[in-house]
């Protein structure tokens, strides 16, 4: 048995599931809030608790270069480690290595690149990025993927996820099976719907646990993202949790899980929320404007986090301006409580046979 996932209610392509891990059980559709460097930056383990998320993602590029997988092991673990009881899924290092590292080089072994922080040599290889992922502890591990630029031309995409497919092959015979543990396959193929169809067959021959669809968000625009959802969907076990990797707006999400997805990450409810901007009911809102410095309404009077429940707009306003530590703090808190009420909120529409009247703000 790796991981359980049950499907409790079904509308239209929307499913109501419950995921079970090693470390708890995570009801779906989830948003995974992201804990780069083993922290979900400004918050505390029980802060990213209280916004309701039961799982966070790790990223095994950062914890491999700093501070080391093997010592995180030595240590006890990713979860002991970061003192995060519930569940952890980690990245496969393949899109930081292509966005952050330096004098990088793809071969059919893997991909060789020199570290953004002291310039230190690394290979990561299929096997190698499962070993770390294992060394971390992660109840859900991705396969290595190659993240394809877009644009790129048709036959630079074809290759790349070909290249893909084999690491996947390579990645899943690397993966220690343990009780309340899974591996990922990851669909590639680009803005391209027959390359992703394709992608989908040969991951579900291979056989994973669960199945991402990466590569997209990245300047493709949102209607492209739906088509290329509604291209791989189709082709992957219905009894399968999916995972759309690194989306996005709260639009995106209700459209994602309206098309059949159950997991997502995404930096922007954490990064946004230290650089002043709110997700709210009323749409977003940048608490740097001057228009809030003499407002003493809540953020969201409909919110139940510490920063609606405690402080005015005003009182954000001058944290923000001030360049406060505590503003990074209450606007991440709101920001993770925001996706985490989305995701409720669309559970319990799919829950009634709602889900279809439901907004895509
Ligand atoms: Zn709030």
């Amino acid at each position: 048995m790796t991981i359980g996932f049950e499907i409790l209610a079904r509308d239209g392509a929307a499913r109501l599931g419950r995921l079970t891990t090693a470390h708890g059980v995570i009801g779906t559709p989830a948003f995974m809030p992201v804990g780069t460097a083993a922290t979900v930056k400004a918050m505390t383990p029980e802060g990213v608790a209280a916004t309701g998320a039961r799982i966070v993602l790790g990223n095994t590029y950062h914890l491999m270069l700093r501070p080391g997988a093997e010592r995180i092991a030595a240590l006890g673990g990713l979860h002991r480690f970061m003192n995060w009881p519930h569940a952890i899924l980690t990245d496969s290092g393949g899109f930081q290595v292509m966005s952050l590292a330096k004098l990088r080089k793809i071969g059919e072994d893997g991909v060789t690149f020199r570290s953004h922080l002291d310039g230190s040599a690394h290979l990561l290889t299929p096997g190698r990025s499962i070993e770390i992922q294992h060394l971390l502890g992660a109840d859900i591990t991705m396969a290595l993927d190659e993240c394809t630029p877009f644009p790129a031309p048709r036959e630079t995409v074809e290759a790349s996820m070909e290249l893909s497919m084999r690491w996947a092959e390579r990645s899943r015979r690397a993966f220690v099976e343990r009780p309340g543990h899974a591996i990922f396959g990851i669909v590639q193929g680009g803005v391209y719907a027959d390359l992703r169809k394709r992608s989908a067959e040969r991951l579900v021959e291979i056989g994973f646990d669960g199945y991402a669809i990466g590569g997209l968000a990245i300047g493709e625009g949102q209607a492209t993202t739906f088509a290329m959802i509604e291209a791989s969907v189709p082709y992957l076990p219905a009894d399968r949790p999916r995972y759309l990797m690194g989306v996005g707006k709260p639009g995106d999400l209700v459209g994602a899980v309206k098309r059949g997805v159950d997991m997502f990450d995404c930096v922007l409810p954490t990064r946004s929320g230290r650089t002043g901007q709110a997700f709210t009911r009323a749409g977003t809102l940048n608490l740097r404007n001057a228009r809030h410095a003499d407002d003493p309404a809540p953020l969201d009077p409909q919110c139940r986090c510490p920063a609606c429940t405690g402080f005015s707009r005003a009182y954000l306003h001058h944290l923000t301006k001030a360049g406060e530590i505590l503003a990074s703090m209450l606007l991440t808190a709101h920001n993770l409580t925001y996706y985490a009420d989305l995701m409720a909120d669309l559970r319990e529409a799919i829950a009634r046979g709602e889900l279809a009247a439901f907004p895509e703000t």
